[in-house]
């Protein structure tokens, strides 16, 4: 069972708290999402957010646009069992609210809040409650005054995003407020990664990323992974939403799927199956598929014990051995049969009509005591 991450380069950022996470520093990568439902229908969002914390969700951002989501953040608190972030715009009198609630982060752009009075009282409350703020300017909310100032390339829309975020970070600043995350997202994947690169070299604060309305999956999912992928593998990123144009659940997998693209962090199955060719005698996708569905439930119990199991389901014996043998439990498949493999070793020769039976079996042998613990 791996807990092991790769040793990628990361940038050293400040360190902040959001209820018992620590985002930054040497904190683990979070992995965040968004409730689309009304903030106010708060059985509702309670549903999603346990949703999303049994698919390894790390904290919860609900939008707040108005009192009547505001005022539920209370009850909405005291049910959710990962931390709240309050996402609010222009109204300070909501951020008040929410920080009175009990949330554990706001996402709130201070430039766009009326009058220096009011950004004040925000950080005073924020800085009592010991909660930081993220700062998240998006490429389609830019003033027009940083457009024109730019040109119109990847790389001064990303210039334009920085000095955006840079006129907020500098009013919380001022206000000797430093518990901040930022977040520089634009739809365009190039803009993303210049503009986070640009960040990074100016500031310590930890970053948030992702690409902003990334769409729907498969395309979005894709747009994300290069993305953030990139960035990641730079060493410049801390805590990560993948938004996708539907269920808050498949962000949340996304963002697994993509730490542990990089061995950033372990947690769940990791099921490699071979693409299959003219040499595979084995029906590999049925089988994969029934593996995967079969082992959803214990895979996200590894994932809430920090654990990940590695299993590989291979066509024929020329990757099959390899691979299987460098997962920890694998099959190469020959003629409607296959060699099954565990940490390097073959064990058994086993029918095609036996392997995902006698894989579920290996699994359970090698996860029962974790998921027991984390149950
Ligand atoms: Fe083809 Fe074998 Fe490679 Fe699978 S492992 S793609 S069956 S050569």
């Amino acid at each position: 069972m791996s807990t092991a991450t790769y040793p990628l380069p990361r940038r050293r950022t400040r360190q902040v708290q959001v209820g018992k996470l620590l985002i930054g520093g040497d904190a683990t990568i979070t992995v965040q999402s968004m409730t689309k439902v009304p903030t106010h229908d708060v059985d509702a969002v309670i549903k999603q957010i346990d949703d999303v914390q049994a698919a390894g969700c790390d904290i919860i951002r609900l939008g707040i646009p108005d009192k009547k989501a505001a005022l539920a953040l209370t009850e909405i608190k005291k049910r959710a069992r990962i931390p709240i972030v309050a996402d609010i715009h222009f109204d300070h009198e909501l951020a008040l609210i929410a920080i009175d609630a009990g949330v554990d982060k706001l996402r709130l752009n201070p430039g766009n809040i009326k009058k220096p009075e009011f950004v004040k009282k925000i950080v005073e409350s924020a800085a009592a409650a010991k909660i930081p703020i993220r700062i998240g300017v998006n490429n389609g909310s830019i003033p027009h005054e940083l457009r024109d100032k730019y040109p119109f390339t990847p790389d001064g829309n990303a210039d334009a995003l920085v000095e955006c975020a840079l006129s907020h970070v500098t009013i919380l600043e001022e206000l000797g407020f430093q518990d901040i995350v930022v977040s520089l997202k634009a739809s365009d994947i190039i803009t993303t990664v210049l503009a986070y690169r640009k960040m990074a070299a100016i500031r310590d604060y930890p970053l948030h990323i992702g690409i902003t309305e990334a769409g729907l999956a498969p395309t979005g999912l894709i747009r994300s992974a290069v993305g953030i992928g990139q960035l990641l593998a730079e060493g410049i990123g801390d805590t990560l939403r993948v938004s996708l144009t539907g269920d808050p659940v498949a962000e949340v997998e996304a963002g697994w799927s993509i730490l542990q693209s990089l061995n950033m962090r372990p947690g769940g199955i990791i099921i490699t199956s071979c693409p299959t060719c003219a040499r595979c005698d084995i029906n590999l996708e049925a089988i994969t598929l029934e593996l995967t569905r079969k082992t959803e439930a214990t895979g996200r119990k590894l994932r809430a014990a920090g654990k990940s199991l590695h299993v590989a389901v291979m066509g024929c014996e020329v990757n099959g051995p390899g691979e299987a043998r460098d997962a920890e439990i694998g099959i190469a498949g020959g003629m409607h049969s296959g060699l099954l493999m565990k940490n390097g070793q073959i064990i058994a020769r086993i029918k095609e009509a036996d392997f995902v039976s006698r894989l579920l079996e290996e699994i359970e042998i090698e996860t029962a005591s974790i998921v027991l613990v984390s149950q």
